[in-house]
């Protein structure tokens, strides 16, 4: 079949198996033209592996560390006449790439939230990895059901205690408009902590502990994001700054748990990135494109695979250095003074007239097209295709 993408808003709902491999490929290039990590961990679980910062999280130690990896992740299957999900076609195209090194890549199809998905990993990393010295969790999720009291709980992306009202960009017509979001009531808030907390970090640490598959000195990590004060109100302290506040304590949890047997857990916080995840939030693709705009002209451009290759690089093979919170800053490039009074000036100004001109929309619309496999360089996306990629799922 011909596949072509179809926008819905913040999302594609098709896929393009080659366009997907194409992305897959070029971070592995990526990772391939750096030098290899010493000491890089060499047998990771990354929960959220299929794509954005769990996917890079999955390329990085393999391709840098020779690392065999466990990926978890939910994706849509293909079938004859409708093409899977981008997730699938990249841990497809990982795996591939993966075992013509050698490498042991394999991945769960399945829910991360429930007890079950985790009694398979712990299953398989008994039978074919014995222990794992890393676990990266990369989840995001618009909902969780709860293993505990089967409730299903969803997260949402909006200010508590006041109405927001900030610039955006509407992708679908390339105009800057205003957003008014109305603040979240407590139940929302209490929701979006149950989804996008700790608690199912903490839940699969203890999974793996109870298994007995956690190496000794097992490095854990979790990401979250910062970010400027434009964007506070609808993230850092909003619905979803509530829930990284929950996972930061969490850290603390899991750090006080491993810290017998010599294990550390680290909140990442990484730079702002087009992903599915970050491209429904609110006012966030108008900031990533000014964003993108400064940091492409200082030479200090990075994507996800750029970003984990310097948290697996510098970061994870010796103590890694922490902020007075004790977190792994990343962003550090991005919160930059020069890079935030730039997208602090250039906000003041922005509008549909020049769009183009004092930010990166077409750098963020071509990013979010790659991220479906659409628009990438040498894809010949008039030829059929067949949508059926298979994987060799653990099931
Ligand atoms: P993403 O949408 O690209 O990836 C989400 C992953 O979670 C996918 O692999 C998906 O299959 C998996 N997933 C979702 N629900 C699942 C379920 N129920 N069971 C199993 N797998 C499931 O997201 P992302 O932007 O890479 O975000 C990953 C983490 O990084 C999040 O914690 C996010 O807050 C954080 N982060 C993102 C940014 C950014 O700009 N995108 C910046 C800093 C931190």
């Amino acid at each position: 079949m011909i596949i072509s993408p179809k926008i819905r808003g913040f999302i594609c709902t098709t896929a393009h198996p080659e366009g997907c491999e194409a992305h897959v490929r070029d971070q592995i290039d990526y990772v391939r033209s750096q030098p290899l990590i010493e000491n890089c961990p060499k047998k990771v679980l990354v929960i959220g592996s299929s794509t954005g910062y769990g996917l890079a999280s999955r390329i990085v130690p393999a391709f840098a560390g020779e690392a065999d990896t466990l990926g978890v992740f939910f994706e849509r299957p293909p079938s004859e006449n409708k093409p899977a999900s981008a997730g699938w076609y990249n841990s497809a195209a990982f795996e591939t790439a993966a075992k013509a090194e050698g490498l042991y890549a394999r991945s769960i199809n399945g829910d991360a939230y429930s007890d079950q998905i985790k009694e398979l990993t712990v299953n398989e990393i008994k039978a074919s990895m014995g222990q794992v010295d890393c676990v990266i969790y990369s989840l995001a999720s618009p909902r969780r059901t709860d293993p505990e009291d089967g409730q299903i709980y969803k997260s949402c992306l909006k200010p508590i205690g006041t109405t927001y009202t900030q610039k955006t960009v509407n992708t679908d017509k390339a105009e800057v408009e205003e957003i008014v979001i109305e603040p979240a009531t407590d139940e929302e808030i209490n929701q979006t902590v149950k989804v996008m907390g700790g608690e199912d970090w903490e839940r699969w640490i203890d999974a793996l502990s109870d298994g007995g598959v956690l190496a000794p000195s097992v490095i854990t990590a979790a990401y979250s994001y910062v970010g400027p004060e434009l964007t506070w109100s609808v993230y850092k302290d909003g619905t979803i700054g509530q829930a990284k506040i929950h996972l930061q304590e969490t850290c603390e949890r899991i750090n006080e748990k491993l810290s017998a047997s010599g294990g550390k857990a680290y909140i990442s916080v990484n730079k702002a990135v087009v992903t599915q995840a970050s491209s429904a939030i609110p006012v966030v693709p108008l900031y990533i494109s000014v964003l993108f705009k400064k940091m492409k002209e200082e030479g200090i451009h990075e994507d996800c695979i750029e970003q984990i290759r310097r948290l697996f690089g510098d970061h994870f093979t010796d103590t890694p250095s922490v902020d007075e919170s004790g977190r792994i800053r990343i962003d550090d490039w991005e919160m930059r003074d020069d890079v935030q009074k730039y997208v602090a000036e250039a906000w003041e100004q922005i509008s549909t007239d020049n769009l183009k001109d004092i930010s990166d929309f077409s750098g963020y619309q071509k990013n979010f097209m790659r991220l479906f496999g659409f628009g990438i360089e040498g894809v010949d996306y008039g030829t059929d295709t067949d949508p059926v990629r298979s994987i060799d799922l653990v099931e």
